[in-house]
């Protein structure tokens, strides 16, 4: 049963708009749930807010992220399965990783507590994403791909250094074609994209976006980057921000 009940729709606080555009793929992506999907977003509600205790603690929210994470595989599985795609992409492949993510503060904490477990790993992923954080770029859609500014959290052989609890943009972001990933960069083509799949994904996190509506934290999303150098360089930034402090509202970002 649930301990943090979905809060009834007509909240002042609105999840941010979809980013639209030109392409008619990621047009597609930012298109509003079909009926079919709108199942799917209310299930990763539920289900996140069900791994919740009575207090917010990072355990907790690190086991709503690992269930929509699950979910995400699961449904990514199915569908490629169904629509007999194959996905390019494979490890070391990294086009993708100059992209602006915006992960909500679940998927933050998960990668923050996989990242605790190696001491080396976590100071150098603090001191690229503060160093990262000056460039006003990384929140932008297009600029933050045109220079190249890849993610603080990619390995030195282009493979995600935080594979297993990686954002669900990045799971279910599959495409068919390494050159139009590579193209997109420059919006020279946009990337051909398995959309049942990024829509899985897109879905199932909104899925905790609602959750972070229903439990009053904010921001629903949190750009990457700014999102690690704060988690990560600022004493108590988790602690500060579970007890409702407005920690990480530099880092607000729109979603990807
Ligand atoms: S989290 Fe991993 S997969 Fe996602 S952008 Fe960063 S390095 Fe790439």
């Amino acid at each position: 049963m649930a301990k943090w009940k979905p809060k009834p729709s007509g909240n002042k606080r609105r999840a941010p708009a979809a980013r639209q555009s030109q392409a008619p793929l990621l047009e597609a992506l930012g298109a509003p749930p079909t009926p079919d999907e709108v199942p799917l977003m209310l299930a990763a509600r539920e289900s996140a807010l069900d791994a919740l205790g009575f207090e917010l603690r990072p355990a907790e929210l690190v086991a709503a992220s690992q269930r929509a994470s699950a979910k995400a595989d699961a449904v990514r599985l199915n569908v490629l399965q169904s629509a007999k795609a194959t996905p390019a992409c494979s490890k070391g492949c990294s086009w993708c990783c100059s992209h602006k993510v915006g992960v909500t503060l679940p998927e933050l904490l998960a990668i923050v507590e996989y990242l605790e477990a190696s001491p080396a790993r976590r100071e150098a992923v603090g001191v690229k994403a503060a160093a990262l954080s000056q460039n006003p770029a990384i929140f932008s859609d297009s600029e933050k791909p045109r220079a190249r500014l890849a993610c603080a959290l990619l390995e030195a052989d282009g493979s995600c250094g935080v594979y297993e609890v990686r954002p669900l943009p990045c799971r279910s972001w599959l495409s068919t074609d390494v050159e139009s990933c590579k193209q997109h960069l420059d919006e020279k083509a946009e990337p051909k994209l398995i959309l049942a799949a990024a829509r899985s994904g897109r879905f199932i996190q909104l899925g905790l976006v609602k959750v972070m509506d229903d439990i009053q934290r904010f921001p629903y999303l949190v750009e990457l980057t700014a999102a690690l150098d704060i988690a990560l360089n600022v004493p108590g930034a988790i602690e500060h921000w579970l007890a409702g402090a407005p920690v990480f509202e530099r880092a607000t970002a729109a979603r990807r």
